[in-house]
Order: C-alpha cells, then structure tokens, then sequence
C-alpha cells in the first residue's frame, strides 16, 4: 500500500495502521510490540505528525477499561463524542505520547 504524505487524510490513514499494529500487539499480548509502536508514534509527533482524536485507541481506556484497539463502551456519567472514545482516553492518550506522564499498560 503506498501513503501519499500530501493526501488530506494521510494522517488518519498513519494512525489507522498504528491502530491496527497496536490491536494485534494487545492480542498477542505482545509488549514488546507495543512499546515499539508507541516509539513509532512518539518520532512522528516529534516530526510534525498531527495526533488524531481516534489516537486514542492505542491505549487502555481508564474510564470503561476498553482495550487497545477497541471502541469505548457507553458508561453512565461518561458521554461518548462522534470518535466513540471517553474524552478522559483522548487526554491520556495526548499526555502519553507527549510524555508528560508514563505510559499506561495497553492491556486491561
Ligand atoms: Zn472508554
């Protein structure tokens, strides 16, 4: 499959990938696999790589413990947005990546 950097949705396209590699990490329960992933992601936020809103994904949720790589599931007093992810998971996702607070498990 060729990306084209210039396609408006290459962005997505990239994290949809990270998405999916870090789903078959959290299958396999393989961490190893998974701290390479987020290593991948970290060097394209450091190259100007925008995070897109379903990065989230890549991690456990802390609200409904939805796993890497699965949708949220609806929780009373936790409202879902149009992205199908807790906002409390986006926010950890960001901090994550930024490094501003450690990495969480991948699996729940
Ligand atoms: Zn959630």
């Amino acid at each position: 499959m060729q990306i084209n950097i210039d396609e408006p949705d290459a962005t997505e396209q990239f994290w949809a990938g990270m998405r999916e590699a870090a789903a078959a990490a959290a299958r396999h329960r393989d961490y190893g696999l998974y701290e390479a992933i987020v290593k991948i992601g970290k060097s394209a936020l450091a190259q100007g790589v925008e995070l897109v809103p379903s990065g989230g994904l890549f991690l456990w949720c802390p609200v409904c413990s939805a796993q890497t790589g699965q949708r949220c599931i609806n929780t009373p007093g936790h409202p879902l947005n149009e992205t199908r992810l807790h906002a409390e998971r986006i926010e950890l996702a960001e901090k994550a990546m930024s490094g501003e607070v450690p990495l969480p498990k991948p699996f729940g």
